[in-house]
């Protein structure tokens, strides 16, 4: 079923049986831009984007105008929508010029055809099993590190901008190109509550005035699960949402550091603003990297016509309100002690 699939090179296979992924996904991008059209046309208009950038305090904000995510920001993900269409991450489905890197040999890293970032992967499961983090969390710091060199992998929840929420997925987009990613110290220092810290893990709680968050960082993989799973049980029986709670993550890794784990806590998918009716309307429809500071608008008029306030008015609508977020960090400032992490 994969043979169509998995990428036949023998500069790749070196990369991978030297166990360098980030070189061989860099590699099988330039590849792609040869071999594969839609690609091709994909990065090429991502030369013609506009970007503006919002100064907020201690941090940016960036809005990308780009009209390639218009199917990808606008995507029906009703259970009926979805069952009606074809999977487009199942192997099968996949355009005949697409190929990928085989990781986990169960994993695909995939040039994404419409991308965000200067280099944009999709990181689908080769079966078709329902986007969920739990068991999958311990593979996201895998994959974090293993990709490290040049990017950081994206975690979309089933109802939280992931535009496949029947088929599991990640992305991985370059490093440094989110705002966040440079900006996370500053803004954990001005509007951050550390939640527990010893020599092995830090745990901080953030908000901004737009995103809730909970970041974990750690060198050590085992503590990160044990504190990872705690907030998700806690996560879950405060979040009103049936399956799981609603929330976005971003994982970046430093050799020197470890894990950077960042989670965004979510209340709605999407904002009043998506379904607004004329001037009102705004398609933005936030995913991790709209959280990350990088947001998409797919239509120009919207890029045009958004203004700070617009914007912190559309995050502050989708992100966890302000009494459930207390509740949880009082609650999982409790349980950590417990925990003997
Ligand atoms: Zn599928």
């Amino acid at each position: 079923m994969l043979n169509n699939v998995i990428v036949i090179n023998s500069l790749i296979e070196e990369l991978i049986s030297n166990s360098d992924f980030a070189e061989a996904a860099k590699q099988l991008l330039k590849d792609q831009k040869k071999s594969w059209k839609q690609l091709h046309e994909g990065y090429k208009s991502l030369k013609e984007i506009k970007i503006k950038t919002f100064q907020f305090d201690g941090f940016r904000m960036k809005l990308q105008f780009n009209p390639g995510r218009y199917i990808s920001t606008s995507a029906e993900v009703d259970e009926k929508s979805i069952n009606d269409r074809k999977c487009f991450l199942c192997p099968t489905n996949l355009p005949e010029k697409q190929k990928g890197i085989l990781c986990e040999d169960e994993y695909l890293i995939l040039g994404n055809p419409f991308p965000i970032f200067p280099e944009h992967f999709t990181i689908p499961n080769t079966n078709h099993v329902p986007q969920q983090i739990k068991s999958n969390f311990t593979l996201m710091l895998k994959l974090a590190k293993d990709l490290s060199k040049h990017y950081v992998i994206l975690y979309n929840g089933p109802k939280c901008g992931a535009s496949a929420p029947d088929h599991f997925h990640f992305q991985a987009g370059s490093k440094n190109f989110m705002p966040i990613d440079d900006d996370f110290h500053q803004l954990k220092k001005e509007h951050g509550e550390i939640l527990f810290e010893n020599d092995r893990i830090t745990i901080a709680a953030v908000d901004d005035g737009l995103r809730r968050m909970i970041s974990f960082e750690s060198i050590d993989t085992e503590k990160l699960v044990t504190a990872f799973n705690n907030f998700y049980e806690i996560y879950s029986s405060i979040s009103c949402n049936n399956g799981e709670p609603m929330m976005n993550i971003i994982s970046a890794y430093e050799e020197e550091f470890g894990w950077r784990v960042i989670v965004f806590l979510r209340d709605k998918h999407r904002s009043s603003h998506y379904f607004a009716k004329g001037d009102n309307k705004i398609l933005l429809s936030a995913a991790s990297v709209d959280l990350g500071g990088v947001c998409i608008t797919p239509l120009e008029k919207d890029f045009d016509k958004m203004t700070k306030e617009k914007l912190t008015e559309i995050l502050t609508e989708v992100s966890l309100n302000k009494n459930s977020f207390e509740l949880i960090k009082q609650k999982f400032d409790k349980a950590i002690l417990r925990l003997k992490i």
